[in-house]
Formats: C-alpha cells, structure tokens, sequence
C-alpha cells in the first residue's frame, strides 16, 4: 500500500483451519516453559556469550545487541523487572508411525516448532477480530467440509493477555504519573494492531497514559534523570516519565539506520524502565539457541527433566555448519549434499531470510570455509498437511470468480501462541499461556509472513484426531 491516505484490509483466510485439539492443547500448556527458559537464557550472560561468540564475528547486528548487553551488564543493571510478550510458531508435521495395534504404517500429525519471537510480536488483535469473523461465519453458513467435526473457534485471549503483559509491567514500575511509550517504525503499516491494544488498555485502565513515538525519532528526546529514570520530551514543559518501553521495532538490522539509532538503544536499557523485552531477553530469542539447545539433555541444563522433555517433544532437529568444527563440518556436508528436507537460517527476524531445500547447496557452496558460516543454522524441513480454504490477500479479485467452491486454495497454517512474562530478576512474578494466531499460506509457498504478502491470518478449528484417515480427507487433502 503505497498511499498513505488509503487502508487496506489485513489479508485473511475465509474459513477457520483445522488443527487437532490435542496438539493445540499441548502448544498452550508448554508457552509458559518457553517463556521460562526465555527467562533463564537471558539471566546467563556467560551463556550467551558463549553461544554467540563466534556469530558476532561476520553478524555486525547481533554484535551491536550484545554490546548493548555487555555495557548494561558492566554499568548495573538499572531495572531487575523484565517484560516479554513473546510468540512461539508451530506447524503441523505429517509424518509416519506405526500403529501399535495393527502394526500398519500410518500417516499421523505432531506439532513442530518453528521458533520464538522475543520482540514485537504481532497480529494479536487482527486474530482476535479474525477469531470473532470465522466464529461468526461458521454459525451462520454449513461449511460443508467441516460438517462432520461440529467445528468450534476456541475463545482467543491474546489482545487480553498482551494488555494485561503491559498492565502488570506498569504496576510494577509503581510510579502512577509515569508513561508506557510504544515505540514504533517510521512507516507503520500495521498500526491498527497498535492501536487496537493502546484502546484496549484505555479501557481497561483508563488512568495508564500511552505515547507512541517512532524509534528514529527518539534521539534528542530522551534522556535520563538522576536515577536512571527514562524522561521522554524533558526540554519541553510535558515531560513525561517512562513506566514501560513497549518495543514494537528494533528487531532488524534496517531498524538502526545510523550509530544514533544504537545509541537510543542503549540509552533506553541502561534506564529505569521495565523493558518489554530488555536487551538480554531479546537476544534469548536467537534462532542460534534453537541449535544449541536442541536435545532434551541440552534443555536440562535450564529446566526440570519433565519441562524438557515436553519442549524436546515438539522441538525440530538442527545442525551447526560452524566451519572450524568436525560437527559444524557434518552439518554443512548433510546441507551440501542433501539439502532436500533442510531449511538454513541466519540470525535474523522478520522472514524473507531463510534458504530452503535445493537452494541450499549453491550457496552453502558460496561460503565454502569462510567464516560466514557461524551466522547460519541447518534445521530440518516442517512437512505441513494442505488445508482446503479461501485465503483473500487484499489486491485479490474474486470478481471472475463464479463458482468459489471450485477454486479453493490449498493452504499450510502456522499457529503462534502468545506468552507474557515478568520478572524480577530470575524469580517470575507471572507467566501466562494465551491466545493464538495463526497465520495461512498457499501450498508450496516458502516464507510465510503475513506483512510480506505471502500469508494471511487465519483462525481455528479444533478437530479431535490426530491421525490422517478417510474422515479427514474432506479437510487435509
Ligand atoms: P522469521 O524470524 O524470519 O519469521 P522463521 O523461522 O519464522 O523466521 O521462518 C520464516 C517462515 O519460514 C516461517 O513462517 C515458515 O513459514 C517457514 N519455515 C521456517 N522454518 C521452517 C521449517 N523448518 N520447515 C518449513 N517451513 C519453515
Ligand atoms: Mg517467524
């Protein structure tokens, strides 16, 4: 959408999609164990630095962040309460198993991690508005592919949840004059999805004042008071003082355009204000902790052996392709050499980053021995099941289209569950599991971003079974 007195509509699918209830429910019941081990990685300095030592040599912005890191580390850290309101994607996998009674391979599905977002995760409120729309539609037309389900859009509680994140984190700050500052890009495409929650947080708390600002514009107007406080527009006669920085940027290399933008950055950590997420909860977000931690041995050097294996159940296998060890070196030989199933990734957010499947050879050959290596991870390819649907992206014409039941897409879904956090350094003051998104995109589409224009956002049905049998075929094709 190049004008900007013009809005268009977020892209979204028609109808819910199907997901089984069981593997839902398990994604809901472990957010909070991800947002714990979040917590623990971001606690463990020497943890980090270990993991990321050798990245920051080719990765100049993840060497930036743990500056940022290290400098608040050395000064003290001004503020122990921690905010993260953080996302996990899953899809679905289609995989085979052999079933205990017949002893017959079957198809069955399992939830796959995709990853975390530690930072500005989105869409909330278009999923709750998406939710109310598909829940809506399915009451009052048959949806003839869904009939035999007795299909049901479960509640959605993110807008809820995400508020409330912001709520707790302000009382926390105990400071009733102060301010929650949403920090936002020069260009907002999406900024209904602020503005739905700074309405929603009005009306739940109509004494919490919210200032949006833009991040490239925050040089100059902050700065700090004499304890450490964030102080917001202090030259002019409405200071105000800052509760909570919501980042709703800052997540890509392009969001810091000049060494000022690093320098708002700082500013903002070494201050008093409950960060949403802090520097170091931002960095526990690395795709690179993924492949360190993956394994449920791994996982028990933060959780209790039960949390670990619960995240180990629905955990991807990944590999390192670091050029300087025999491990890294197996790595980058199974990507050279058969790279069908694999996806590599750098340490970067946002998509369109990714190389998948045969792509991969190429350019692994590209980097050869160099060190560039250390900023990728090898993970193993999501086999997502089709679903039936519309997916309505918002320059479609559907004009022509006469007869729709004989033009349906064949969409993959990701599910993101929301997770909020606050803590008072390692002790969690709470830790909530609620929400979701979900996010569709035609069959054969690699990235799936719904900013970019390859996905739209998606709702639920829950459906009870997990295996792939004549029933399901009307949904899974
Ligand atoms: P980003 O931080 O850029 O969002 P992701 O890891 O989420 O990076 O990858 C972007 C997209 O690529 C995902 O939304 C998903 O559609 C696809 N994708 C990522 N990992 C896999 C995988 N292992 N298998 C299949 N698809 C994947
Ligand atoms: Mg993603």
């Amino acid at each position: 959408m190049e004008n900007d007195s013009c809005v268009a509509h977020a892209p979204i699918t028609l109808l819910p999609s199907p997901i089984p209830k069981r593997l839902y429910q398990e994604c809901l019941d472990i957010q909070p164990i991800i947002s714990s081990l979040m917590l623990k990685i971001a606690n463990d300095h020497a943890f980090i630095e270990e993991t990321l030592v050798d990245i920051v040599k080719v990765d100049s912005f993840t060497k930036e962040l743990l500056s940022v890191n290290h400098r608040v580390q050395k000064e003290g850290v001004a503020q122990p309460i921690v905010s993260c309101i953080n996302r996990s994607d899953y899809m679905l996998d289609k995989y085979v198993e052999r079933d205990l009674v017949s002893s017959k391979e079957i198809e069955a599905l399992r939830m796959r991690h995709v990853e975390v977002n530690a930072i500005a995760s989105a869409m909330a409120p278009h999923s709750v508005n998406t939710s109310r729309l598909h829940s809506y539609l399915m009451s009052k037309y048959k949806v003839k592919a869904c009939e035999q389900f007795n299909p049901q859009v479960p509640e959605n509680n993110s807008l809820n949840l995400i508020v409330q994140g912001l709520i707790d984190a302000f009382d926390a700050y105990n400071q009733p004059n102060s301010q929650i500052l949403f920090v936002t890009e020069d260009r907002s495409y999406n900024f209904s999805d602020h503005m739905i929650i700074e309405q929603k947080l009005y009306e739940k708390r109509p004494d919490i004042r919210v200032v949006r600002r833009k991040f490239t514009i925050l040089n100059g107007t902050i700065e700090l008071g004499p304890n450490k406080e964030l102080l917001l527009d202090n030259k002019s006669t409405i200071m105000k003082e800052i509760a909570v920085v919501y980042y709703r940027y800052g997540y890509d290399p392009s969001n810091y355009t000049s060494h000022l933008a690093w320098d708002t950055r700082l500013l903002i950590e070494r201050s008093r204000s409950i960060k949403c997420p802090s520097i170091n909860f931002h960095l526990s977000g690395v795709k690179k902790f993924q492949q360190v931690l993956n394994g449920k041995e791994q996982l028990e050097r933060f959780l209790p052996s039960s949390d670990a294996e619960k995240l180990n159940q629905v955990f991807c296998k990944f590999w390192s392709i670091d050029p300087k060890s025999a491990i890294g070196q197996e790595g980058f030989e199974l990507g050279l050499n058969s790279p069908q199933n694999l996806v590599l990734k750098p340490q970067r957010e946002g998509g369109g980053h990714n190389i998948f499947g045969d792509d991969i050879s190429p350019f692994l050959n590209s980097l050869a021995s160099s060190d560039e290596r250390y900023q990728y991870i090898l993970m193993e390819m999501i086999n997502s099941p089709k679903a039936n649907n519309w997916l309505m992206l918002y320059d479609d014409d559907f004009s022509e289209k006469t007869d729709l039941s004989n033009s349906m897409d064949q969409l993959v879904s990701e599910l993101g569950i929301y997770g909020s956090i606050l803590a008072d350094g390692s002790q969690e003051l709470n830790n909530h599991s609620a929400g979701y998104l979900v996010r569709s995109k035609k069959f054969g589409v690699k990235e799936g971003g719904v900013a970019s224009g390859h996905a739209g956002i998606s709702s639920l049905v829950l459906i009870d079974d997990t295996k792939i049998g004549s029933e399901f075929q009307k949904i899974f094709v």
